[in-house]
């Protein structure tokens, strides 16, 4: 299994509520989950780790930032020490930025201060898209098999006036 090096995206802020988990079903995300397991077999997709517990699976989400386009083009199987690197910001609220930027730097083979290079890159970048207004896409061929995550695919505005209709159907059921 090839794989792959652990990458900082941090989600700019107009998108925090971005997530297809919150709003697919329980029965579809179960089946994206259940197929993003599959296919490393219950591993990390980036270190090859796997525990009993904490297995994240992650949305790849990738950033246009000429478009201004943000595109769900996956799902990944991620051990916590990976995840809380994808998601830097938050760990670093919670207190553990040394320990994920060590786990980066571990991952990636570099040295700390290469890692902590890359967050601040990946800062930067979050400054920036963070002042933007983002188009959401899905990918085609993730539409073609979860036909639900066309709830993602449009403009964010749309979204979050539809939200609260759609956690109130969640609700409900
Ligand atoms: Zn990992």
């Amino acid at each position: 299994m090839s794989r792959e090096r652990l990458r900082l995206a941090l989600v700019p802020e107009p998108l925090w509520a971005l997530s297809a988990y919150k709003r697919v079903s329980r029965k579809v995300w179960k089946q994206i989950r259940a197929s993003a397991l599959e296919e490393t077999a219950g591993s990390c997709s980036v270190c090859g780790e796997r525990r009993e517990r904490g297995m994240v699976c992650h949305e790849s989400w990738a950033y246009d930032d000429v478009t201004c386009t943000v595109t769900l083009d996956g799902f990944k199987i991620e051990c916590p020490d990976c995840n809380a690197v994808s998601h830097l910001g938050q760990t670093a609220l919670r207190g553990f930025a040394s320990q994920a930027l060590a786990h980066l730097a571990a991952v990636n083979e570099i040295s700390l201060r290469e890692a902590m290079a890359q967050a601040q890159l990946a800062r930067d970048a979050w400054d920036r898209r963070s002042r933007e207004e983002w188009v959401v896409r899905v990918a085609p061929m993730l539409l073609v098999r979860w036909a639900e995550l066309a709830v993602l695919d449009g403009r964010l505005d749309d979204q979050e006036k539809a939200s609260p209709v759609f956690d109130l159907g969640r609700a409900n059921r």
